[in-house]
């Protein structure tokens, strides 16, 4: 059995974690704030006191940090990833960030000799605990195909996507698509309420039709029910349509939609409400 390493230990982290655990694997996990390690203790797994003696432990680390900023901090950082590293040991960061940041830890990783994979997911809590993601892997093939027996127990499907920024651009893509798609809904709901319509009617028009999907579904109740309890903080769904912005612009690809989007839960992050879940943003458009 493969030693792996686990980076990270938020609402991703801790059940992607857990699964390897279970699987069988043994892994040594760090978290920034430490009490968060102790389900996965419970489960058998050990821990370190730095991510670089995670690095040190195990062939493979994986990391899912919050942002560009998080993934940067745990990788150069003193006591870091890159300290821990060195020839032919491989580094897999599954946070969703931009293809710069992404391209410039593989960079530092290739300098002290390893391999790198960017590996963001598709998918929130219930999926990461069970299992069931959708990983977008992306940089070195080799490593890519040894970590194989990692992502299918944290995945249902794994894509990979060829040079790396290709996974991190898919996956801000795929989340600017839904960050506008859950604006466009709370404004639906807030547009309907002050018409005197009845919300639970507009989903089940919507539901019934072409425009069913899962998402319009679980957070449409949610957002009826008032239960914005954390999936998928909003916090790190401005982040992702923040960055697709900016691909946007280095690319010259007008994003009206998604610039809106954009705004929209800005607006909802300066309300206070970056740690509820991303349908929490119903509240800034409701007003
Ligand atoms: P989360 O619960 O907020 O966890 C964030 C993790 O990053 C925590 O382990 C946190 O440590 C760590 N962290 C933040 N800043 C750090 C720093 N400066 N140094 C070291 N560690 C730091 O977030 P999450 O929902 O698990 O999401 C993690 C990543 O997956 C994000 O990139 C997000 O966009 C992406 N993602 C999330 C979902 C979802 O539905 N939740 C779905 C797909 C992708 P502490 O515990 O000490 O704060």
């Amino acid at each position: 059995m493969p030693k792996y390493g686990f980076l990270g230990l938020g609402i991703m982290g801790t059940g992607m974690a857990a699964n390897l655990v279970r699987a069988g694997f043994e892994v040594t996990v760090w978290n920034r704030s430490p009490e968060k390690t102790a389900p996965l203790v419970a489960l058998g797994a050990r821990v370190a006191a730095i991510p670089k003696e995670v690095v040190e432990a195990s062939e493979i680390t994986f990391a899912i940090l919050s942002d560009p900023a998080a993934a940067e901090a745990v990788c150069f950082g003193a006591g870091g990833v890159l300290e821990g590293l060195r020839a032919g040991k491989g580094y897999v960061d599954m946070s969703t960030v931009d293809a710069g940041t992404s391209r410039r830890i593989s960079a530092a990783v290739a300098a002290k000799g390893g391999r790198f994979v960017e590996a963001p997911v598709s998918g929130t809590r219930k999926p990461a605990e069970d299992g069931t993601l959708i990983i977008l892997a992306a940089g070195d093939r080799p490593l890519f195909d040894e970590a194989r027996p990692a992502f299918d127990k944290m995945g249902k499907k794994t894509m990979y996507l060829g040079e790396t920024g290709n996974g991190a651009r898919m996956k801000l893509i795929v989340n600017m698509i839904m960050g506008g798609m859950m604006t466009l809904l709370c404004e639906g709901l807030a547009l309907g309420e002050k018409a005197g319509l009845e919300q639970e009617e507009i989903l089940e028009v919507i539901e019934a039709g072409a425009l069913a999907n899962p998402m319009f579904k679980g957070k449409g109740g949610a957002i009826l029910a008032q239960n914005y309890a954390t999936s998928f903080p909003l916090k790190h769904m401005q982040k992702d349509l923040r960055l697709a912005v900016l691909l946007g612009d280095e690319l010259g690809q007008p994003l009206h939609a998604a610039a809106a989007a954009n705004e929209t839960f800005k607006q909802a992050r300066g309300l206070g409400l970056g740690e509820e879940d991303l349908c929490a943003v119903y509240k800034a458009v409701k007003g």
